[in-house]
């Protein structure tokens, strides 16, 4: 539910790093919310993109530093250590009072770990994943998860409303990885029964966007169906959401699953799938390749 708070915009200043697929269109929404926005990302092309938007950039972490909030949207658990850290990264230029928005998908445990060391430097962390792709990201209608203070939560809503829509506290600092764990071992799995779907339908000389039709309107319908399901009939493999990321993030519900001894057969299954597709080299696939595994699988190229 969305949830208005008359927080004056213009007078607060956001440091963002990492303006990638998702960070570029979240970026556009803040601005358009009124903040003043500064990004680093370390990447020159797409600082050069950033240029071309008119997007403000920077070149080095410390000249986002005195913000008053940071949002980092950066690809694995490495690369949000090395920017909160407190010998290398931007830690030491950060002053008491900020507010640290990691909004990556990353370890629990390492989030919960990073927001400790911040704390002892009187800085506030919550750990933000979001669900709803790029699509979500461009419409501003993603679902943040977060977990930190709940204090912390209220103070950040202004700025997550503005990028999202559903915008859930999730509870205790790295819960909100928990839940962001628990939506892509639902996605891995949605994604695998609709390509498994498709992959018996094809082979009895079915036609697939009919079947898509089909489905949609009944209880099998899906989000991946819905939005996936056309870029799997045209053999569409454009990345909006890596291969490379999808497996990073069923190996962090992987690892979870294993340190509280909690069996997710499941799990194993779409992990083993995708890594089948990432030893083809398709780790830069969209996920909704996976339909190649089973297209391998049923020799039906
Ligand atoms: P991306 O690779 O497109 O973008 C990441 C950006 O961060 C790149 O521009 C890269 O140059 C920059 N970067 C990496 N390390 C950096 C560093 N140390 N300092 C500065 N910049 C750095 O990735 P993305 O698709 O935008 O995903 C970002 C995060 O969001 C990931 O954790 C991903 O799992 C999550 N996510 C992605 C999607 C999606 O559909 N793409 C959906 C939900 C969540």
């Amino acid at each position: 539910m969305k949830i208005n708070t008359k927080i004056n915009s213009k007078n607060l200043s956001v440091g963002f790093i990492g303006a990638g697929n998702m960070g570029l269109p979240m970026i556009k929404n803040l601005i358009k919310a009124g903040f003043n926005v500064k990004v680093f990302d370390w990447n020159i092309k797409v600082t050069k993109k950033l240029d071309k938007e008119k997007i403000i950039a920077v070149n080095n972490l410390r000249a986002i530093a005195k913000s008053d909030f940071i949002i980092s949207m950066l690809p694995n658990t490495t690369d949000v250590e090395s920017v909160f850290n407190n010998e290398t990264g931007i830690n030491q230029f950060l002053s008491p009072g900020t507010i640290i928005i990691d909004m990556s998908t990353i370890s629990s445990t390492s989030s919960i770990q990073i927001g400790k060391i911040l704390q002892k430097k009187q800085i506030e962390f919550l750990d933000a994943p979001v669900s709803g792709g790029v699509k979500g990201a461009t419409n501003g209608t993603l679902s943040i998860m977060v977990g930190g203070k709940k204090e912390i939560y209220k103070k950040s809503l202004d700025i997550l409303n503005s990028m999202g829509k559903n915008i859930i506290y999730a509870g205790k600092s790295g819960m909100g990885q928990i839940f962001k764990m628990c939506n892509q071992i639902m996605v891995g799995s949605h994604i695998q029964a609709m390509c498994e779907a498709f992959a018996l339908c094809k082979s009895k000389g079915g036609n697939l966007a009919l079947l898509r039709e089909t489905l949609i309107g009944g209880s099998a319908n899906s989000w991946m169906l819905e939005n996936l399901g056309n870029a799997v009939i045209d053999k569409n493999e454009k990345a909006g959401f890596r291969i490379d990321l999808q497996l990073k993030d069923l190996k962090l519900a992987s690892d979870a699953a294993f340190e509280g001894g909690v069996p997710l057969p499941g799990l194993s299954l779409v992990l083993a799938l995708y890594l089948e597709t990432r030893a083809h080299n398709e780790g830069k696939n969209g996920n909704q390749s996976l339909f190649k595994a089973y297209d391998r699988m049923t020799n039906q190229n």
